[in-house]
């Protein structure tokens, strides 16, 4: 039996999260705006969180962003990680707005710096795949 310490954690999607996470797995990576003030709802929800109002059906975010800033990470958090390290976890700008927390991925963690463009892409994990970053 594996170790769970050894198997890349994945996120527990619940019953309004499911489809951002379904849509994520097709390479689509979503957000809803409110339809009373507009606010953009990171993943989509259905209650606005600035105002409470309704969003509107979530929209395919355009996969364009820039680092906001970032640390590289040396030290793995346990087994399932220690292939990875180093590795960037980054605060990354969508075009759309929302500020997410990833990885930068696919160029070596010296490479990026706060302002590099980006592109969201989708990493396979288990019969998941999460939003990342690699250089745009
Ligand atoms: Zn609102």
């Amino acid at each position: 039996m594996t170790d769970p310490a050894n198997v890349l954690p994945l996120p527990t999607p619940n019953a309004e999260s499911q489809a951002f996470w379904d849509a994520c797995t097709d390479g689509r990576l979503t957000f809803a705006r409110c339809t009373a003030c507009d606010a953009v709802q990171f993943p989509p929800q259905k209650s606005c969180t600035a105002c409470g109002g309704e969003t509107g059906e979530a929209s395919e975010a355009s996969g364009q962003g820039t680092v906001f800033t970032f640390t590289i990470n040396h030290r793995a958090p346990g087994p399932a990680f220690a292939e990875r390290a180093p590795y960037v976890i980054a605060l990354i700008d969508l075009a759309e707005g929302p500020r997410l927390m990833m990885n930068v991925i696919n160029c070596a963690p010296e490479d990026v710096t706060i302002g590099m463009p980006v592109r969201i892409c989708f990493e396979p994990r288990g019969d998941m795949a999460l939003p990342q970053a690699e250089p745009a």
